[in-house]
């Protein structure tokens, strides 16, 4: 697990978040966001972040469960209006498992049949 904190002046979705980066958002909801990464690998590939700053998916799940909760329900959401609503949700936690930013984020890769052998 990385750290916790409410915002962080460095981190690349606080300052998506925050408006002061662009970013392709699909949908919102008071503590979501879901916008689509840079640099997709299926037809509908999108990160769902809480706004709120925690560095991975164990953080976030320690401190607020709920926001976890509402973070899947969001992916469950953009999956259904952009796809056929059925999708692979993929949370990253630590570089050794491909996390390259350290705000948690969930990618809902969806828009196709999928393969499996994620290594
Ligand atoms: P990670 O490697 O699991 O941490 O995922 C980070 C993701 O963020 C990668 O899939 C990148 O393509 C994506 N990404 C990086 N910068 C941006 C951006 O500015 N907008 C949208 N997606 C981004």
């Amino acid at each position: 697990m990385t750290s916790v904190s409410a915002a962080n002046a460095d981190c690349l979705f606080c300052k998506i978040v925050a408006g002061q980066l662009p970013a392709d958002v699909v949908a919102s909801t008071e503590r979501v966001v879901a916008f689509r990464d840079i640099d997709p690998k299926a037809p509908v590939h999108v990160l769902v972040v809480p706004k709120e700053h925690h560095g991975d998916v164990a953080v976030l799940a320690a401190a607020d469960p709920g926001l976890l909760a509402e973070v899947v329900a969001l992916a469950d959401r953009v999956a259904g209006d952009l796809a056929d609503g059925q999708f692979r949700l993929i949370f990253n936690s630590g570089p050794h498992a491909g996390q390259s930013v350290f705000h948690v984020h969930g990618h809902v890769i969806s828009g196709a049949r999928l393969g499996w052998t994620p290594a």
